[in-house]
């Protein structure tokens, strides 16, 4: 059995526990007590191995800033670094978790990886693109520059894509 651990980082709002909670249950939560840390464990199969899943979310605070960031940067082995597309501070906030991510886990050298450790980036909140703040090309920039892999999502309205960027990060873990 392999233990897989990721965390979930991004400005408070931005839509953290809902991608999360989507995933893990398939259902949109509109509001949700994030007051403390959470850690959330599932066993799933994939491509055939069995694997015991534990994904961090951290309390929405400033969790841009350094001494939040420093636990969970540490502990996992792959990130999900989630923006609203609607609020471009959190986007400057994304983007200075990504510099964060490299500084502490660069020398990881995962194949082909300047972060160091797989990371997905996300634009959450699609569902709000008549009043979008960012681009998706500055999204897709952003990751291209850090050479990770982006998404586009709608917490609110799918589960298909949340459970595919999960898979897929999951993979890059395995094969790190
Ligand atoms: P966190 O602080 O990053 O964990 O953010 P939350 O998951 O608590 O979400 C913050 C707010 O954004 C809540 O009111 C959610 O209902 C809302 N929210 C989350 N995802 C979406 C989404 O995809 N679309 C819309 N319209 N609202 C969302």
């Amino acid at each position: 059995m392999n233990d897989i651990k990721l965390a979930l980082l991004g400005s408070p709002g931005a839509g953290k526990s809902a991608v999360l909670v989507r995933f893990l249950t398939r259902r949109f939560i509109g509001e949700y007590a994030s007051d403390t840390n959470s850690l959330y464990r599932k066993r799933l199969s994939i491509d055939g191995r069995h694997l015991n899943l534990e994904v961090f979310d951290p309390c929405s605070q400033r969790s841009e800033a350094k001494c939040v960031l420093e636990e969970p940067v540490a502990w996992a082995d792959g990130f999900v670094v989630v923006y609203n597309i609607s609020d471009r501070t959190s986007f400057l906030d994304a983007k200075n978790i990504l510099r964060q991510i490299r500084e502490a886990r660069q020398q990881d050298q995962c194949k082909g990886q300047p972060l160091g450790v797989p990371v997905c980036l996300l634009g959450n909140k699609q569902d709000l693109c008549h009043i979008r703040q960012v681009h998706e090309d500055e999204g897709r920039c952003l990751a291209q520059e850090s050479r990770c892999s982006f998404q586009e999502v709608s917490a609110a309205e799918s589960y298909q894509d949340i459970a595919g960027l999960f898979t897929q990060l999951i993979r890059q873990v395995m094969e790190h």
